[in-house]
């Protein structure tokens, strides 16, 4: 089902964000250490040890700025780039308020940016191995339909985008699966142990749900929230499906 696209998705997501505050965060931790330096011996072995850390990780943001220019790196640099980006985080997430940045901005880079290592790191699996994790607020509120427990329950009546999702998942032969929280959406994972992920979810869920996959790609895309959080909730089908085919085999693609 073809829809007019909310103001949201006009937005694009900036990963830029996420790096140039990470470069401010390291910076900071860097001019921290300097300051305390006269504090003595074990103030001076720890900032050494902590200064090595920072420049493994603007190494990392080194990687992250290559990516982002097109570049191809190599694999170990990659990984240290996702590193980087997981451990500066919670830091970015502080430093942005001096920039008057939302919270979701920040968010929204740090998946472009989760998404963007996946992707360069090429992996790809059978349409099977996939699993496609989404929230229940996609469904209509009043629809009876139960859908958590089996979702090919949904009647495809076309009010939501259960149905679409459902077509698509038909074409494409991934396993998908409508998580009503955090514990029910980890407890798929651990029943499908599926070999790739793609989870729909708000920024905040997202960013937690990606930091907790360890091992496997993974790729976020954020729903559309025209009525306010978690009611009634959109996504953009399309969108969908290019992150399922980025990750399957060629000889695998529709
Ligand atoms: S598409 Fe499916 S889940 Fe959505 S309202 Fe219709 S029957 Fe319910």
């Amino acid at each position: 089902m073809s829809r007019v696209p909310s103001k949201r998705e006009t937005r694009t997501d900036r990963p830029e964000i996420m790096l140039g505050l990470s470069l401010i965060s390291l910076l900071m931790v860097t001019v921290f250490i300097g300051l305390g330096r006269h504090l003595g011996t074990l103030w001076r072995l720890m900032g050494g040890l902590l200064l090595l850390g920072s420049g493994i990780l603007l190494l990392g943001l080194v990687g992250l700025y290559l990516s982002l220019k097109g570049k191809t790196i190599q694999g170990w640099l990659l990984s240290l780039s996702q590193m980087a980006a997981d451990i500066l985080y919670p830091i970015a997430l502080q430093v942005r308020r001096i920039f008057g940045l939302s919270r979701d901005a920040v968010q929204r880079s740090y998946i472009s940016i989760r998404n963007l290592v996946t992707k360069m790191q090429g992996e790809t699996v059978k349409s099977d191995q996939i699993l496609v994790l989404v929230p229940h607020c996609l469904q209509w509120s009043e629809c009876k339909v139960r859908i958590t427990t089996e979702v090919s329950n949904c009647r495809r009546c076309g009010r939501c985008s259960i149905g679409g999702l459902l077509e698509l998942q038909n074409r494409l032969g991934f396993s998908l699966y409508v998580a009503s929280g955090g514990t029910a959406a980890r407890r798929a994972v651990k029943e499908t142990r599926p070999r790739a992920i793609v989870g729909v979810a708000c920024e905040r869920d997202l960013v937690s749900g990606m930091q907790d996959v360890r091992g496997i790609p993974v790729l976020g895309v954020t729903n559309e929230r025209p009525n306010g959080p978690c009611f009634n909730t959109e996504l953009d089908i399309n969108q969908l499906e290019q992150a399922v085919l980025s990750l399957l085999n060629e000889k695998e693609e529709c």
